[in-house]
């Protein structure tokens, strides 16, 4: 393809983000998170992957990892929107899968954390025989890398009353936008102008690069989970709503203009969650895919 066509996808997806609005990591974090989860696959888990990733993914599982925000606004695919965030009560900077995993209507388990152990469960059917399986696989494969990667999204764990930094109306540097996007997408994109060349790959690089330096004695306490369960999401929404508390609703008050100081502060907290979200989906789906699974946690 040449440098008119890559540019083309450029604007197109800048576009589909103005189009897509407030919708988790956007789609260069979610991009990234796969991306990084591929190169600590194991080979059972990769097949399985491969077997069920859709043709439009071209063999790679990071080309769908954006998926389920691009339906979710559509009328059939309504119901999954909840499913992309948790809301914790205000001020409180905890999380309590009982207490908190619940839409708007108050039905339980339709949360973030609710559909990471709904498609692990599902898709630990993968192992059955074909005749025997009623889910759809695929789907279940890319709601779960979805959602693996927003709730490592610290505003994806926020507070109730302001829907996770959504009515929060800031300006990042010149722009207004709300707090919310500045962590989805906002804080991503200046990083990329102003470290990266405007490069997603050259960013990829460089967090895979610290993964391996910088964190490489962290990995494999971000990719157990404890009682050696199969999966373990609250920990992760708990550890998000700290962030929150701790970096993201830190001098961003409403109207608030958020310039060099937060950027430069708050990218590390970013490009770690990111490593993190890429490492424990590879390590969620190597057990999934493996045999022995324990699920129950909640
Ligand atoms: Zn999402």
């Amino acid at each position: 393809m040449g440098g008119s066509g890559l540019l083309w996808i450029g604007r197109a997806l800048v576009l589909l983000q103005l189009v897509n609005g407030v919708l988790g990591w956007g789609k260069e974090g979610h991009y990234a998170i796969c991306k990084i989860a591929e190169g600590y696959l194991t080979k059972d888990a990769l097949a399985a992957v491969k077997e069920l990733l859709p043709d439009s993914a071209e063999g790679d599982l990071a080309n769908v990892c954006s998926w389920p925000d691009e339906i979710r606004h559509y009328y059939h695919w309504r119901w999954s929107s909840p499913l992309h965030y948790v809301d914790t009560p205000d001020f409180k900077c905890n999380y309590d899968y009982c207490r908190d995993c619940h839409d708007s209507a108050g039905h339980k388990d339709r949360c973030v954390t609710g559909a990471i152990y709904n498609y692990s469960m599902q898709l630990s059917a993968y192992q059955d025989s074909v005749s025997d399986v009623k889910y759809n696989l695929t789907e279940a494969l890319m709601f779960l890398s979805h959602f693996i990667g927003d709730v490592h999204q610290p505003l994806h764990v926020g507070f109730t009353g302001d829907e996770g930094g959504n009515t929060i109306i800031v300006r990042w540097f010149r722009r207004k936008t709300n707090l919310h996007h500045v962590w989805d997408t906002m804080i991503i994109d200046s990083a990329l102008k102003t470290f990266y060349g405007s490069d997603l790959t050259v960013m990829i690089q460089s967090i895979q690069k610290n993964i391996t330096d910088g964190w490489a004695n962290d990995i494999s306490s971000w990719e157990s989970c404890r009682y050696n369960l199969t999966i373990c999401p609250n920990g992760y929404a708990s550890e998000s709503v700290c962030l929150a508390c701790k970096f993201a609703y830190r001098n961003a008050t409403p109207g608030t203009t958020l310039g060099d100081d937060y950027f430069l502060s708050r990218l590390p907290v970013v490009e770690k969650r990111l490593a993190q979200s890429g490492i424990r989906l590879a390590a969620t789906l190597n057990r999934i895919f493996a045999s022995q699974i324990k699920i129950a946690e909640a």
